[in-house]
C-alpha cells in the first residue's frame, strides 16, 4: 500500500505562466477505471483560481491578438513537435486515466499533432470577400479578429484529442485560453501545460482541473471569457448555454450523438460489418459518433445481424495492463458502467428484443460492460433515442427507404449517419435527406483535420477541424472608408 501511494503524484494546474495548486489548497482523486486504483491526484480548482486564470488569458490576449499569424503558426508547429517527442508518454497517461488500450491511446497522440499542426498553416490562409466599393466612394473590407479569451472544456472521452480541437483554432487565430479537462481525465492536459509553457507567452494557455459541476459555472459566466467552447453531454451543453446567455457569450457546443447507420438490401455486408466492429465498439463505443443504431434492410437484416454478431463475439477486449493487443479496454468509470447496465436491463425486458451478443458485466475489479448487439427495439424505446455511451449496438429491421431514412432522423441528435449501398443514385439522395452534420458512405468514423465535425439539432451547433473552426473562432468585421475625405 505504501509503495501504491508513493506512485501517486500530485499535479498542479497552470495559471499566467505558472504551475500553482488550488487557492484553497485541496485536490481531487484521479483514478484508473481498468482497475479502480488511484493514480494521481490533482487541484480542485474552485471559483478564485477560475477568475485568476481568466484575468490571466485576458491579460496575455492584449499581446496574443496582436502576433502575426506566421508567429502563431510557428509557435503551434514547434509545440506540435513537442507532442510527438513525448507521444509515447502522453499516450501512456491518456491511457491509464481512460482505461484503454495503451497503444490505441498513443496513436491518437498523432491525430492531436496533425491537428496543431493543420491550424499552424490554416491561419495563414484567411479568407474573405474582396475590398471593393460596394457604394461608390466607400471602401469595404471585412477583417477576422479573434474573439477574446476561450474557455474550452473537454470531456473524458478523448481527452487531449477533444482539447487539440478547440485549442487549434482558438490559439492561431490569436485568442487565449482556460482549458478545463474533465475532472475524471485532467492528466494529459496538466502535462500539455508544460509544452504550452516552453512554446507561448504566460497566460496564453491556462489550465485547470476542477470539476465542472463546482467550478463550471464560474467559468462559463467569468465577466473576462467572451466564448464558451465545451464538447459534452447535450444537458451540460443547455446549462452552459443559459449560463453564458446572461453575457451572450459566444458558443461553441459539440454535444451527443446517436448515430444511424443504414444497411441497404445491396451493401456490402461484410465491409459494413467489419466497419462497425471499429465503428460501435471503438472507445468502448463512449464515442459520440459510435455507430450505435444500425438499420438494416429487409432481404439482408438476417444474415447482417449474423455477420455483425460474429464480428461482436471477436472483438478483442479486457484488461489493457494485462495485454497490448486489445480492441477496447474498460469504460471511464463504474458509475458509467451501471448506466450502461442499466440501459440493457430496460431494453432486454421489452417484446420483441434480443440479445444476441454479450449484455452482462464481468464480475471484475475495473469498469467493464461486454461488447453487446441488441436485436429488434422498437423506434421509440430509451435504447434507440438516448446515448447508451457504452459497447452496445442496436439492429431494427426497416421496411423501404423513406423508413430507413425516417427512423434515422427520429431521434433528437444530429451529429454524424452513415449509409452503406451499391447505388450512388441512392447515397446521394439519402446522405441529402439525413439530418446531421457528417454522413458516411460505406465508411464510418473517419475523420481528418481538414474536414469539419459537428452536429445539429441537440448535437449542437459550431464545426471542430477545418476551415469552418478558423471561421468559428474569429469574429468578422466590416471595416468601412469614406474615401472622399
Ligand atoms: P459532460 O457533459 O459530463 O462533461 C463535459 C465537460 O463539461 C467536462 O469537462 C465537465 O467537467 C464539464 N462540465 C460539466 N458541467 C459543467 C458546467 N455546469 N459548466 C461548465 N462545464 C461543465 O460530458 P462527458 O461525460 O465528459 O463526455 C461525454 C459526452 O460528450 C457525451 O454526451 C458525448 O456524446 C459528448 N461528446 C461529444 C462530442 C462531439 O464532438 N459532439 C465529442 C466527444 C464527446
Amino acid at each position: 500500500m505504501t509503495e501504491l501511494m508513493e506512485k501517486v503524484r500530485t499535479y498542479q494546474q497552470f495559471i499566467g505562466g505558472e504551475f500553482v495548486d488550488a487557492t484553497s489548497g485541496e485536490t481531487l482523486e484521479v483514478e484508473n477505471p481498468a482497475t479502480g486504483q488511484v493514480i494521481a491526484r490533482v487541484p480542485k480548482s474552485g471559483a478564485e483560481d477560475v477568475d485568476r486564470a481568466a484575468n490571466a488569458a485576458a491579460k496575455a490576449f492584449e499581446s496574443w491578438s496582436q502576433t502575426t499569424p506566421q508567429e502563431r503558426s510557428l509557435a503551434l508547429l514547434k509545440l506540435a513537435d513537442s507532442i510527438e517527442s513525448r507521444a509515447e508518454e502522453l499516450g501512456r497517461l491518456e491511457a491509464a486515466h481512460t482505461g484503454k488500450p495503451t497503444p490505441i491511446a498513443i496513436d491518437e497522440m498523432a491525430v492531436v499533432v496533425d491537428l496543431f499542426r493543420f491550424f499552424a498553416g490554416a491561419c495563414r490562409q484567411l479568407e474573405g470577400v474582396a475590398a471593393t466599393e460596394y457604394l461608390a466612394g466607400h471602401t469595404s473590407f471585412i477583417r477576422r479578429d479573434p474573439v477574446g479569451p476561450v474557455a474550452s472544456i473537454a470531456p473524458w472521452n478523448y481527452p487531449l484529442y477533444m482539447a487539440a480541437w478547440k485549442l487549434g483554432p482558438a490559439l492561431a487565430t490569436g485568442n487565449t485560453v482556460v482549458l478545463k479537462p474533465s475532472a475524471r481525465t485532467p492528466l494529459t492536459a496538466l502535462t500539455f501545460a508544460e509544452l504550452a509553457a516552453e512554446h507561448f507567452p504566460a497566460g496564453v494557455v491556462n489550465v485547470l482541473s476542477g470539476a465542472g459541476s463546482e467550478m463550471g459555472d464560474q467559468l462559463v459566466t467569468h465577466p473576462k471569457i467572451r466564448m464558451v467552447s465545451i464538447t459534452g453531454d447535450t444537458v451540460t451543453g443547455k446549462r452552459v448555454a443559459k449560463l453564458a446567455a446572461d453575457t451572450l457569450k459566444r458558443l461553441h457546443l459539440e454535444l451527443g450523438g446517436k448515430c444511424p447507420v443504414i444497411i441497404f438490401d445491396d451493401a456490402d455486408l461484410d465491409l459494413a460489418a467489419e466497419t462497425i466492429r471499429m465503428g460501435g465498439y471503438w472507445n468502448s463505443g463512449q464515442d459520440c459518433t459510435a455507430a450505435t443504431r444500425v438499420i438494416a434492410g429487409p432481404a439482408v437484416y438476417d444474415a447482417f445481424v449474423t455477420k455483425l454478431a460474429d464480428q461482436v463475439k471477436a472483438i478483442k477486449w479486457g484488461d489493457p495492463s494485462e495485454s497490448d493487443d486489445l480492441e477496447m479496454g474498460s469504460l471511464i468509470a463504474q458509475a458509467q458502467a451501471d448506466k450502461v447496465e442499466a440501459m440493457v436491463e430496460r431494453a432486454r425486458g421489452q417484446s420483441g428484443v434480443e440479445i444476441v451478443v454479450g449484455g452482462a458485466r464481468p464480475k471484475r475489479a475495473g469498469a467493464y460492460y461486454e461488447p453487446t448487439l441488441i436485436a429488434n427495439p422498437a423506434q421509440d424505446s430509451e435504447i434507440i433515442q438516448d446515448e447508451v455511451f457504452g459497447p452496445v449496438v442496436t439492429v431494427q429491421r426497416f421496411a423501404d427507404e423513406e423508413t430507413a431514412v425516417r427512423w434515422a432522423n427520429d431521434v433528437r441528435y444530429g451529429l454524424a449517419s452513415a449509409l452503406f449501398t451499391g447505388s450512388i443514385g441512392r447515397a446521394m439522395r439519402v446522405s441529402k435527406a439525413l439530418e446531421f452534420g457528417t454522413v458516411w458512405i460505406n465508411e464510418h468514423f473517419t475523420l481528418t483535420s481538414e474536414t469539419p465535425h459537428g452536429g445539429v439539432k441537440e448535437s449542437g451547433w459550431g464545426k471542430d477541424g477545418s476551415k469552418y473552426a478558423i471561421e468559428d473562432y474569429t469574429t468578422v468585421k466590416h471595416v468601412m472608408i469614406n474615401s472622399g475625405v
